[in-house]
């Protein structure tokens, strides 16, 4: 049985905070702000997972109301919907996602990306997409003002 999860996400971007995508951080005058460290490529993908398997979302799990996860590492949100899935039998076959950001110009960062989402949803690199996109100087990406994430991921049960 295959199960299809969507994602998305949105951070204000100020300056003086960090820019943390898929894991990485990435050298930016803009940084994305939050509650966690506001990984919204980490964030996008935590909640397709969720989707996925009807399970509610980020926040029902990890509250932003909660101190705990107070400037928390994203990939622990990951790693817990991982852990949810494969409870549940599941397993990753496939994920593409969306950075929609301005400035700076991804590319030289997508592959530690890909790398470290391969390596929390235990598939190949060659199963995880990650595509970056600019806003044209439009709307609030185009302006600098946020960046957004999509992301859809298909899981498989393993019998
Ligand atoms: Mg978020």
């Amino acid at each position: 049985m295959y199960r299809i999860g969507f994602g998305n996400d949105i951070h204000r971007l100020e300056t003086g905070v960090k820019l943390i995508l898929g894991g990485v951080e990435i050298e930016s005058d803009l940084g994305a702000v939050g509650h966690s460290d506001a990984d919204a490529l980490l964030h996008a993908v935590t909640d397709a997972i969720l989707g996925a398997l009807a399970l509610g979302d980020i926040g029902a799990h990890f509250s932003d109301k909660n101190e705990r996860w107070k400037n928390a590492d994203s990939l622990i949100f990951l790693r817990e919907a991982v852990l949810l899935m494969k409870e549940k039998g599941f397993a990753v076959v496939n994920l593409d996602s969306v950075i929609n950001l301005e400035i700076p110009k991804l590319c030289p960062h997508i592959n530690r990306m890909r790398e470290n989402l391969a390596r929390v949803l235990e598939i190949e690199i060659e199963c995880v997409s990650v595509k970056a996109k600019t806003g044209e100087q439009v709307d609030a990406v185009g302006k600098r003002q946020a960046i957004k994430t999509e992301a859809v991921i298909l899981l498989e049960k393993k019998s």
